[in-house]
């Protein structure tokens, strides 16, 4: 069974020392974290170093929201995977819908990223999405198919540890969630693609994250469809009480 994921893409929010008071916040809650799920937390650039040394090894990982696609070099303000390896960083999101549309980030930027997370040794989290008008032309799953091939630079296995989060542009941010059957159905489309890449080992084994406009209120509705595998949550995130909810409504064992 695929043990259940949430993430928090904080964005542009929270100082270091913020970043380091939630999680301290975090690690002392009442009743401690949920077990059987992961939780991972992506703070801005700055905050990386001190958030890594805060959560040490234990099962909250630490992501990155972005990674530049060269190894080093003369790239002024850009920060490299090897960079972000020695702050603690496991994980990368690659191909946020924020990036592809104010950062003109295309598939083949997001397959030189992940190239350069593989050598480091560090898991993609990889979004995918579609906009309005193409959920609304009927032409979500042309648009998702086109953002997943920046994954066909690797036919031989996906890369390690590839998680995806499917986040509708028309979500995120928007108070306006997909329902739980629309994701689902995206989930199994997706699901399908994996398939079709890698095998069905591969499809089986993958998690599959649904973001935009995820809430404690919303959550657990999400999670009652057996191919959404965890959240990628932005605004809800960066509060520890609605970030916990969420965590604690992905557990697959019935809440007490
Ligand atoms: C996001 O940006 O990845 C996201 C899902 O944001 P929000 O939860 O605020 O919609």
């Amino acid at each position: 069974m695929r043990r259940r994921y949430v993430v928090g893409n904080w964005k542009m929010n929270k100082t270091p020392y913020e970043a380091q008071l939630f999680v301290e916040e975090l690690f002392s809650v009442e009743g401690g974290l949920p077990e059987d799920v992961e939780l991972g937390i992506a703070p801005p650039y700055p905050a990386l170093d001190r958030v890594g040394a805060t959560v040490g090894p234990s099962l909250v990982h630490l992501l990155a929201q972005d990674v530049y696609q060269e190894v080093s070099g003369p790239h002024t303000g850009e920060v490299s995977a090897e960079m972000l390896k020695a702050c603690g960083v496991t994980q990368v999101i690659v191909g946020h819908s924020e990036r592809r549309r104010y950062r003109n980030e295309h598939e083949i930027d997001l397959t030189r990223k992940i190239e350069r997370l593989a050598e480091a040794y560090i898991t993609p989290l990889y979004c995918v999405g579609e906009t309005l008008g193409e959920r609304e032309a009927g032409t979500t799953e042309r648009a998702l198919s086109k953002q997943m091939s920046a994954l066909e630079a690797f036919p031989e296995a996906a890369p390690r540890g590839l998680v995806l989060a499917y986040e509708p542009v028309w979500a995120i941010g928007t108070g306006r969630s997909a329902t739980p059957a629309m994701a689902a159905d995206v989930h199994r489309a997706l699901r399908e693609m994996v398939r079709s890449f890698w095998g069905k080992e591969a499809a089986e084994k993958i998690r599959i994250l649904y973001g935009g406009s995820v809430t404690p209120e919303n959550a657990a509705a999400l999670f009652e469809e057996e191919d959404i595998d965890g959240a990628l949550v932005g605004g809800a995130s960066l509060k520890v009480a609605s970030f916990l909810a969420i965590a604690r409504a992905a557990r697959r064992t019935v809440p007490d």
